[in-house]
């Protein structure tokens, strides 16, 4: 059967694409090297930052909102509208807040003291100067979205071809390692193996792999769930806050009160999920990184993170190094190899958060500039 739409890779882009496509009504065909979506869509924070990404993007993480909101509504994955927490535990923290606050204006960034910042993260003993909270963020957990993506897009007539990995694509022709498919249309969305694919897109893009260091702790039940847990790294990470005029002198200040995270590119942060505590991550990039996990830089990482939130003696139940497409040059890779293949991959941590607004574009051709 030849479909409308042939969506390469089952990954939380590749799915998104699948499911708006699916709204328009058109016949979608899912094709997918592994048995199931085990690659960075279930390996990272479930962490929707659409405030934290550049203004020029806005619209795009808008209507990646939006998507969320009606998968979640359609496949009744888990969706919290909760918000980010920031605590600022240095005046320099609580200006580049300020100034955040300032540019996006109230409905955005909410400033919050002390207290407020202590009661959201459930530890009274936490030395912070104040903090923010961003009620427009989301949480979903990333054990389960995808899976519950497939389930109810195979519920509804999409066809999916697991075991399949796709060896060559042109013309709304694909070829896989077990024969050949067409559709009128056919959407690429690799992820990190883009190189296996479209070797030289991956390179004109200067695409190689990001690799994270990240572990699941116990969650103490005073933590709420939809906890979503920002710091200072992270304000001088994402595009967003970066943009503030006090994150240049946040970064040195970083540099000197946390040299081991500063060394290792951390973005320290921590989300929640029903079966514990994620917490992360730190950032090395190479174009085939070894499988190792630095034990040094782990205990690093859950120790910050445990300050955050008063945990003693964190328990650690889970380690594992993710890994997501990067590029130095851009955000997104997105391009039209010919007139009935679009190619989509996210080259930064953030194909989670833009996932559903990134599918639109692809669907649509629409061109954004400023990725
Ligand atoms: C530790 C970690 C933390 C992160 N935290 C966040 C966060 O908090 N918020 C956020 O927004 N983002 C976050 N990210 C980034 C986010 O996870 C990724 O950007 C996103 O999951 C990418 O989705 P994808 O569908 O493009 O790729 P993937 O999930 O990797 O899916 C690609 C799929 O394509 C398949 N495939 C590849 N080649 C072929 C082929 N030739 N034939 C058939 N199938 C193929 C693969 O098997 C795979 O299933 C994080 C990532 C990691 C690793």
């Amino acid at each position: 059967m030849t479909h409308d739409l042939i969506v390469i890779g089952s990954g939380i882009l590749g799915l998104a694409t699948a499911f708006l496509a699916h709204k328009q009504g058109q016949s979608v065909h899912v094709i997918e090297a592994e048995a199931a979506p085990v690659h960075s869509s279930i390996m990272n924070f479930g962490h929707a930052c659409f405030t934290g990404q550049a203004d020029l993007i806005q619209p795009v993480a808008d209507r990646a909102r939006r998507g969320w909101l009606q998968a979640a509504q359609d496949t009744g994955l888990w969706a919290a509208q909760s918000g980010t927490w920031i605590p600022a535990v240095t005046e320099l923290e609580m200006q580049v807040l300020r100034e955040f606050a300032a540019h996006r204006g109230e409905a955005d960034v909410t400033l919050v003291g002390p207290g407020e910042i202590r009661d959201a993260l459930a530890n009274p003993d936490l030395e912070a100067v104040g903090g923010a909270h961003l009620p427009r963020d989301m949480r979903v957990n990333p054990r389960e979205a995808a899976p519950r993506l497939v389930a109810w897009l195979a519920s509804q007539g999409v066809t999916f071809t697991w075991n399949t990995r796709v060896t060559a694509v042109s013309d709304g022709r694909v070829d896989t390692v077990r024969g050949e498919y067409s559709a009128r249309r056919v959407i690429a969305c690799p992820g990190d193996q883009l190189r296996g694919l479209f070797p030289r897109i991956a390179e004109g893009n200067g695409v190689r792999v990001c690799t994270l260091a990240m572990a699941l702790l116990t969650r103490p039940g005073r933590i709420p769930v939809e906890t979503a847990l920002l710091t200072g790294t992270s304000l001088a990470r994402y595009d967003g806050f970066a943009a503030m005029p006090s994150v240049p002198q946040l970064r040195d200040e970083l540099a000197s009160r946390e040299p081991e995270l500063v060394a290792m590119v951390a973005n320290l942060m921590a989300t929640g999920i029903p079966n514990g505590l994620l917490v992360g991550d730190s950032h090395a990039y190479s174009l085939s990184p070894e499988p190792f996990i630095d034990e040094a830089l782990a205990e690093v990482l859950i120790e910050r993170a445990s300050y955050y939130f008063g945990l003693g003696e964190p328990v650690v139940r889970q380690r594992w190094l993710g890994h997501y497409a990067d590029s130095a040059e851009r955000n997104l890779v997105l391009v039209h190899p010919d007139d009935s293949t679009t190619v989509a991959v996210v080259t930064s941590g953030i194909g989670m958060t833009l996932s559903f607004g990134i599918a639109e574009l692809a669907l649509s051709g629409q061109v954004v500039e400023g990725f």
